[in-house]
């Protein structure tokens, strides 16, 4: 299977998807459910907390399938 991956920009920062990497854990739909909610898609807006929350948030993710890269790359 091809390795898909998806960014969501919000003008400050992007979140890069990675869906193979995920092990759902759930620790981005616990934490913050209104930027990630997979019974709706996209399953991200970004545009849904602060930048700094979400910066938080995709930090805690523990397989790397959420990550932070700058806007613009
Ligand atoms: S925190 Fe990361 S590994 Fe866990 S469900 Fe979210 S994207 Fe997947």
């Amino acid at each position: 299977m091809e390795d898909i991956s998806k960014k969501y920009d919000n003008g400050e920062v992007t979140i890069l998807w990675q869906p193979h990497l995920c092990i759902h854990s759930a620790n981005c739909v616990k934490g913050l459910p209104r930027v990630f909610n997979p019974g709706v898609k996209p399953w991200i807006n970004i545009y849904a907390a602060e930048t700094e929350g979400i910066v938080e948030q995709v930090s805690k993710c523990p397989s790397g399938a959420l990550s932070i890269i700058n806007s613009g790359d």
